[in-house]
């Protein structure tokens, strides 16, 4: 049996074990883990920032097209 089975913090890489009464698991520490909540809400954030205007969609829309038309 493998008690001490350890996992990488994801925030800090620190090992800790993996056990059930880690209320943080997989990370070490409630820190960690929300500093790892915020960089998933910041990585949301811009996501959600349009960068796909009307005219990109209106090329894609295109090249598609054209590509049909060579068929
Ligand atoms: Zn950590």
């Amino acid at each position: 049996m493998n008690k001490n089975l350890l996992v990488k913090c994801p925030t800090c890489q620190k090992e800790i074990p993996y056990h059930h009464d880690n209320p943080f698991r997989p990370f070490c520490s409630e820190r960690c883990k929300l500093i790892d909540l915020g960089a998933w809400a910041a990585e949301e954030h811009v996501i959600s920032e349009p960068c796909y205007t009307e005219e990109l969609l209106e090329e894609l829309d295109l090249t598609a097209e054209e590509t049909t038309h060579l068929h």
